[in-house]
């Protein structure tokens, strides 16, 4: 698996408003902000240098950041640029490695993600991300 960067670090809120506030007066600003369907949740990214931060608010409480909010607030996922996610999995399925998703599902900004069991990754859940068109 080529593993390119760290692309963000995923952050769940309740209230993406609230959070964006937060952030804006800890020095941040944000630079795109999406509803992505298939994951149930409003993002917003804000850069930190060539890495961003994501906000992540629910859309449906029975979401997977819904439920994961009524157990905690913060940090959610690390997500790690891909050069090829197709290829990143199955190598990962050889070797045995359990995966969330068997196949990439759509991202935020036309990408493709998938997500790893955090008990691959030391309690972490990690997310692979492909780049879209759309960057
Ligand atoms: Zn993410």
């Amino acid at each position: 698996m080529k593993a390119l960067k760290i692309d963000h670090l995923g952050i769940a809120v309740p209230s993406l408003a609230d959070a964006v506030a937060a952030y804006e007066t800890l020095g941040f600003a944000v630079e795109t902000r999406e509803e992505v369907p298939s994951e149930k949740v409003r993002v917003a990214f804000l850069p930190v240098g060539d890495s961003r931060l994501e906000l992540l608010e629910p859309t449906e409480p029975g979401s997977p950041i819904g439920r994961f909010l009524q157990k905690r607030s913060g940090l959610h996922h690390v997500c790690v640029l891909v050069e090829d996610i197709d290829a990143a999995l199955a190598e990962l399925r050889a070797r045995g490695v359990p995966l969330i998703d068997e196949v990439p599902r759509p991202g935020a900004g036309g990408s493709r993600v998938a997500f790893l069991h955090p008990r691959a990754a030391g309690g972490v859940l990690l997310e692979l991300k492909q780049k879209g068109s759309a960057g």
